[in-house]
Order: structure tokens, then C-alpha cells, then sequence
């Protein structure tokens, strides 16, 4: 079952505007510019929803336009007032304007005002209208730059935050200013009163599928005696406003939902709206400790909500919300890499932590009492499930048994938690400034006891945050004799763990100080975490001030002989996720180190050709400093997708194929009735502890396929590509992931009764 709660994004069709558009398809199929009566029948629709547009809109006067949606809508208007300010200055008079906008505008108006101003050759200065901290406009700030203002852009509602404009204000401040007057309306139709006509806004675009039509359809309101110029010229369809046959079935489906507004049956009114977001805001309070909204809601649209949670990424709760079926949205626009903070939020002045963690929750107008009811309680459910896997402060410590690894990685560099489960006693190696309050609150909630926390060199992108954490862990800490730079405890040989053991082994290179640290259980080494000395695709850069170039390649051959070609190595880097590395899966991709493995490379040519591959790396593409040169091509390799079909096949062949579900335990404890995968029950490897089970599946039959699944495919992926590059060729991912995974039941035929809820089987 899903929630769609990402309205402001689209929406879903009103079955009524889907069976207005079928008609308009199969029966009303004609051309409205065709004189026949065919034409005539396609003529009367189109001009009986513009007049029901107009009653809406509050525009009996001025042009009504119908566009493919509201970014047609801006580059018109906007093409309108530049076309007209270049025929002033083209007939001489000087132009000393200004093109203003808000700074929290969808991106569609500065980059039309950028784009026009440009082909039009005008080159006006472009300015953004700064905000308050409640992203309403700097109307003094507005005032003083209007007499000088060409044209203007304020949107009425912004789409990340719900914060509504104050319009008013605005016109008031343009008194008196030659300005033209553009207000991106898509976020208020059926959300706010308009009455465009009575208003001084020159332009107005709508889009009808933030409000229950489908996408491709949009309006433009023009006012009387506004400047006009068409974008598109042709047939003369509209009035020679926009040429181009009319978009019957969006249009008749536009209709359907203004017909709708009008009657107000299916629409609920700002009063019950604003029931259902106190509702849903105080479900996310309850949920989750810490959580802030980061617009007022007496500012903001009914439907809206923009919240953080300190201490938790916004992919980390959009991965959790989706895995509980409520489609929700990042506050901020996601990178490849990166959470990228939001610029609406930026603009608002709010600290970047709260900026980049941001989510939008935006119901629709036309969402019943029953969907906001399951959303409350899914919401809920979703925050019990962080906190019984210590990712939200719990009041008393959790039993649970701690995997042995726990991997996290920020910005593409790894710190390792190893834990022991019957002792409860951790260390923690190479930990990050950005982990601190999470490691704390996980071993405070574990009841984990921290014996140590390792460096596995000094690092030369980053200062390294021991000292922070063991002050910030300090009554969880063991007692410890004093360590050296890098944390180990002066004299001893090993750190013991229950059952494991950790022994240190110098390696210098990269630094003069760098250390591997073997984990053994029993007798046995089970991995070795290497820092930057060797990582998936790279070595350790050795051209720091702190570096030993000529001790790289003796260091390499004491690893080798101590750890052997196939022990698992874990690097302090990992840009492309690929989890862990062996020297033997190294050697075929690195010819370096094969060259110094094997003897063809003594220390002096090792590293004068390895200084010939560092010269002026460039910063990694989250704008750190490379700690390797990458020689594999960090490229995203060889295909390792598997369709439903093909592993629907794969399931009835032998071997029988190893379902692995990659998804986080907080992910897979809210989504307990998602659909299973190929009926077969899957094992669970989440990402973060992967490194617990590669081990055993590089210890399975080659001809044994394993599959991972995720969410939407990425995680999996990167599973499959991470196995198949330490050996295992029949490592595969399920393209698309859950998300296309074909659902058991079909559909239902839309039905045309009270539009109540978007819940979908
Ligand atoms: N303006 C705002 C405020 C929006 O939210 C959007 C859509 O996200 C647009 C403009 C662009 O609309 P369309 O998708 O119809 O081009």
C-alpha cells in the first residue's frame, strides 16, 4: 500500500479529470480550430473550461492561456516583459533596470531570466530578492530597488517550504514602479483565493499537475495591457497567443478538476487542511526526537510541511519512509554524490545541518481523514523503528546483539566499528568529525563499552576526531593506560575483545606513521583494516609532507607476506563503493602494486612512478583531497542488472540463485508486508554490514548466482559490483529494485466516486 504524500512534486489524476480526458480522446476527438461539427463539439469544450478557468482564477478580464504547464508559462511572460523592455531600449531610450526575483523561486524563473535576457542580448543586471527567516520577501529591500525594476517575479507559494507570499505586500511596495509583475502561481491553485484581475500581477502561469490534471497542461493568465510576445508562432491557434493544436485530453482533464474546485465536494476546505497538517505534524514530532520545522505553519500552505532531524540524512529518511510506502521528498536537490543543502533554505539563512537534512511532506487538497490516518500511524512507525536501531536517542540501552562490522562512510572515507557481542566491548577506527553524536548514541544504546579508538595513520584530508569522540564517549570508554598518536594503548601488544584480537602492523607510505590493524578471531585473521595504503582502484598518495615514499614498496611486500593475497582489506577511502579489497583483486587492476608484488619494481622506481601519477590530482568529487590516485577508472563497470523476468527464469534453473535484501533493518522492520521477492525467503545484509557476509559468499560456489535487492536498485548494485570485483562473477542486482518489482494485484479501474484518498494497492 502507498501513501503518496509528494504532492507539491505532482500529484496523482482525479478519476474524474481521467475519464474527461478518455472522452476527449475517443469521443470528443476533434480539432477546435476544424469548422465541422466534430471541431465545433472540440471548439465548445476548450472555450467552457477556459470560462470555468476564469471564474476560478478570479479572472474575468485579460488573456487565458492554455500551455503544456508552468515552466511554458514563465519563459512566455518572461519572454513577454524582456521582448518589450529590448524594443524600448532598441528605440533608443537608455535602460538603467534591474530583472528582480525571489530567492527561494522555483529554478524554472532565474534560469528563464537568465536564458532571455542572454538570447535577447539585454544583459540587465539580474538580482535575487532576498528572504526572512520565514522566507517571506525583504519587502524594504523590494521598495527601494522598484523604481528601478524592469520586471519582477515573486512566486505566490513556494513548493519546498508551503511559505505563501505575502502579495499585498509586495504590490504595495512596487507603488509607482515601472515594473511588470510576474507571480509563478503553481503552488497556490486550489490552495488560495485568486483574484488575479483585481490584482496589479501582470503574468500568472499554472500547471495542472500540482493540482489533480495531468501533466502537459498548464494555464497563463496575461493581464490586459500587459506586454505579450508568443514563444510559439504558427496555426494561430489561441488567439495567435500560442500556436499549436490544443491539448484537448489535458485540457478536458483540467477542466474536470476546475469544475471540481467550483463545486467543492471533492477538495477540502483550508480549515480541514489544516486539521490534517497539524495531524501529520504532530505524528512527526512524536516520532522523532529532536525534529524542526523549518517554515511557520501560519505562513504556509495547509498541505505543506519542510522538517529536519538533527543527526539524521534526509536519504537515510526518504529510504525509510519509501521502505514504509509514504513517498515523501527531499527538502534538497540530491546530488549523485552528495546531499546538496537546499537553496530555498539556504536563502531562509537556516545552518547548513538543517538545510541539507531537509524533507518536504506536501499532501494533496483532495486527501481524506483515512490517508491521513495510516500516514500518522506508518509515521510513527518509522520512528520506533530508528530508535530500536539506536539511530534516534533512546532512553535505555538496547539489548540487541551488535554485528561484528559496522561500516559508515562520509564524503566517500570509511570508520569502522568492530564489536564483540558477548564481551559488548567496540573500537572504533579512523572515526570522523561528522559521526561523533551518532557513534555515542549507538554504543550508548547497544550498551557497548568502547576499548579503543584507532587511527590508522594521520590523515592528511582531515583532522582526526578521536580525541572528540572519547571525550564525547567518556563514560563508556574502558579504562585505558595512556595510547600513542594514534590511539593504541602504550605497551600492549593486542587489543583483546572477547573473543577477538587486534594486532597493529607498521606500514609506512603514505605516512610515516601508517599502521594496519589485523583483526583475528581465535587464531584465525579475518581482515585487516589497511587506512590509505591500499585501497579498491588506488594507493595512498605518498607526496604529503608526512609521507615516506621509499618505504611504500617494502611495506607493501610485509603486508603481503603477513596478510597473504586474499584476506579482505578495508581502506580508509572508498569512493566508489566498493566495500573492501584483496591484494590478489588489487595486483589485476593496479599495475603498480602487481609491479612490486611480483619484482619488477624496487622502492626507487615504485615511487618515482607512482609521484609521476599524483602530480596534481585533482579534489575527488566531493570536493575533498584525493588520498590516492585512482587507476581503475572508477567507472561504474560492467552491467550487473537482472530483470524480473530474467530472475523469475534464474529461480527455476540450478543453482538456485541467493536473494540478498541490502536494505537497511530499520527499512526492512517498517516494510514487513512489502512484496516478496521471487516467493523465496531472502537473507539480510544490510549496506552498512556487508562486510560481515563478503567472506562467506567469496567462500560459495562460483556458479552460484546472488542477487541483492534494494529499494531502487543503487545499493544492490554496488553489492553486486563490490563482489564480483573481489571474484565472484555471479554477483547481481534487481534492476529497479523494489520499487519495480511487479506487485501482485492489478490495478483497480479508477473509480469515479469522491476522490478520497491517494492510498493505492
Ligand atoms: N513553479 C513552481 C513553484 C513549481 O513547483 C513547479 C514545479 O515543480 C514549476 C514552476 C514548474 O512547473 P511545470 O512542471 O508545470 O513546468
Amino acid at each position: 500500500m502507498e501513501i503518496y504524500l509528494d504532492a507539491n512534486a505532482t500529484t496523482p489524476v482525479l478519476p474524474q479529470a481521467r475519464a474527461a480526458a478518455l472522452s476527449a480522446m475517443a469521443e470528443q476527438f476533434g480539432n477546435p480550430s476544424s469548422t465541422h461539427a466534430s471541431g465545433l463539439k472540440a471548439r465548445a469544450l476548450l472555450d467552457r473550461v477556459r470560462a470555468t478557468a476564469r471564474r476560478v482564477l478570479g479572472a474575468p478580464s485579460g488573456q487565458l492561456l492554455f500551455t503544456s504547464g508552468a515552466t511554458e508559462g514563465i519563459q512566455t511572460a518572461v519572454l513577454s516583459a524582456l521582448s518589450t523592455l529590448r524594443r524600448r531600449r532598441d528605440g533608443g531610450e537608455p535602460l538603467r533596470l534591474e530583472l528582480l526575483y525571489g530567492a527561494t523561486e522555483h529554478k524554472a524563473v532565474p534560469e528563464a531570466l537568465k536564458h532571455w535576457n542572454a538570447l535577447l542580448g539585454l544583459q540587465l543586471p539580474i538580482r535575487a530578492i532576498p528572504v526572512d527567516a520565514h522566507g517571506r520577501h525583504d519587502l524594504a529591500w523590494l521598495r527601494d530597488r522598484a523604481p528601478t525594476a524592469g520586471l519582477v517575479c515573486t512566486m505566490a507559494a513556494n513548493n519546498e517550504t508551503g511559505v505563501i507570499s505575502d502579495l499585498e505586500g509586495i504590490a504595495a511596495a512596487l507603488a509607482g514602479s515601472p515594473a511588470l509583475w510576474l507571480v509563478d502561481s503553481v503552488q497556490a491553485l486550489g490552495k488560495l483565493t485568486l483574484k488575479l484581475t483585481e490584482s496589479r500581477i501582470d503574468y500568472a502561469p499554472f500547471s495542472g499537475h500540482k493540482l489533480y490534471a495531468p501533466k502537459g497542461i498548464g494555464l497563463l493568465y496575461v493581464r490586459d495591457g500587459a506586454p505579450f510576445t508568443p514563444l510559439l508562432a504558427g496555426g494561430g491557434q489561441e488567439s495567435a497567443l500560442r500556436a499549436g493544436t490544443e491539448n484537448m485530453a489535458g485540457i478536458a482533464a483540467l477542466g474536470a478538476v476546475l469544475d471540481a474546485l467550483e463545486d467543492g465536494e471533492i477538495f477540502h476546505d483550508q480549515t480541514t487542511l489544516a486539521v490534517h497538517r497539524l495531524r501529520l505534524a504532530t505524528a512527526l514530532s512524536e516520532a522523532f526526537s529532536g525534529l524542526v520545522f523549518n517554515a511557520p505553519a501560519a505562513l504556509s500552505l495547509p498541505t505543506t510541511l519542510n522538517f529536519t532531524v538533527p543527526g539524521v540524512s534526509s536519504k537515510l529518511l526518504l529510504d525509510l519512509f519509501d521502505a514504509a510506502g509514504l513517498r515523501v521528498s527531499g527538502g534538497s536537490a540530491c546530488s549523485a554524490s552528495k546531499a546538496q543543502p537546499s537553496y530555498v533554505l539556504e536563502a531562509m539563512g537556516l545552518p547548513a545541518w538543517q538545510s541539507a537534512a531537509a524533507v518536504r511532506l506536501s499532501f494533496g487538497a483532495a486527501d481524506g481523514t483515512g490517508l491521513i490516518d495510516e500516514a500518522c500511524s506508518r509515521i510513527r512507525a518509522c520512528g520506533a523503528a530508528l530508535r530500536a536501531n539506536c539511530l534516534s536517542p533512546m532512553p535505555r540501552a538496547q539489548e540487541a546483539a551488535p554485528e561484528l562490522l559496522t561500516r559508515f562512510v562520509v564524503d566517500g572515507a570509511c570508520c569502522y566499528l568492530v564489536a564483540d557481542a558477548t564481551s559488548r566491548q567496540c573500537v572504533v577506527i579512523d572515526p570522523l568529525p561528522e559521526l561523533t553524536d551518532g557513534i555515542v548514541q549507538w554504543l550508548r544504546c547497544r550498551g557497548l563499552a568502547l576499548a579503543a579508538v584507532l587511527d590508522t595513520h594521520s590523515h592528511g584530508d582531515h583532522a582526526s576526531s578521536a580525541g572528540e569522540l572519547r571525550a564525547a564517549a567518556c563514560a563508556l570508554l574502558k579504562e585505558q593506560s595512556t595510547t600513542d598518536a594514534l590511539g593504541w594503548p602504550q605497551g600492549d601488544d593486542e587489543i583483546v575483545l572477547g573473543g577477538l584480537r587486534l594486532t597493529r602492523l607498521a606500514i609506512p607510505g603514505h605516512t610515516a606513521d601508517s599502521t594496519a590493524y589485523l583483526l583475528h578471531e581465535a587464531h584465525t585473521l579475518r581482515l585487516a583494516f589497511v587506512g590509505d595504503t591500499v585501497m579498491p582502484g588506488a594507493l595512498g598518495r605518498s607526496d604529503f609532507p608526512q609521507s615516506e615514499p621509499l618505504a611504500y614498496a617494502s611495506s607493501l611486500k610485509t603486508l603481503e607476506r603477513i596478510v597473504g593475497p586474499h584476506t579482505l582489506l578495508l581502506p580508509g577511502h572508498d569512493y566508489d563503493n566498493r566495500f573492501a579489497c584483496t591484494l590478489s583483486a588489487e595486483c589485476e587492476m593496479q599495475p603498480l602494486l602487481a609491479g612490486v608484488l611480483q619484482g619488477r619494481l624496487d622502492a626507487a622506481a615504485f615511487a618515482k612512478a607512482k609521484a609521476a601519477l599524483e602530480d596534481h590530482l585533482p579534489l575527488t568529487e566531493y570536493q575533498t583531497l584525493a588520498c590516492g590516485a585512482r587507476v581503475d577508472g572508477c567507472t561504474q563497470g560492467t552491467r550487473v542488472e537482472m530483470g524480473a523476468a530474467q530472475l523469475t527464469a534464474l529461480m527455476r534453473g540450478t543453482p538456485r540463485p541467493m536473494l540478498v535484501d541490502v536494505r537497511e533493518p530499520y527499512e526492512q522492520q517498517v516494510a514487513a508486508d512489502s512484496t516478496p521477492v521471487c516467493d523465496t525467503a531472502p537473507e539480510y545484509v544490510s549496506s552498512s554490514g556487508l562486510l560481515n557476509a563478503l567472506p562467506r559468499w567469496l567462500a560459495l560456489s562460483a556458479d552460484v548466482p546472488i542477487v541483492f535487492y534494494c529499494r531502487s536498485g543503487n545499493r544492490s548494485a554496488q553489492a553486486a559490483r563490490a563482489l564480483r570485483r573481489l571474484g565472484h562473477a555471479q554477483a547481481w542486482s534487481l534492476e529497479g529494485g523494489l520499487a519495480l518489482w511487479p506487485a501482485a494485484p492489478s490495478p483497480a479501474e479508477p473509480s469515479l466516486d469522491k476522490f478520497e484518498t491517494t492510498i493505492q494497492q
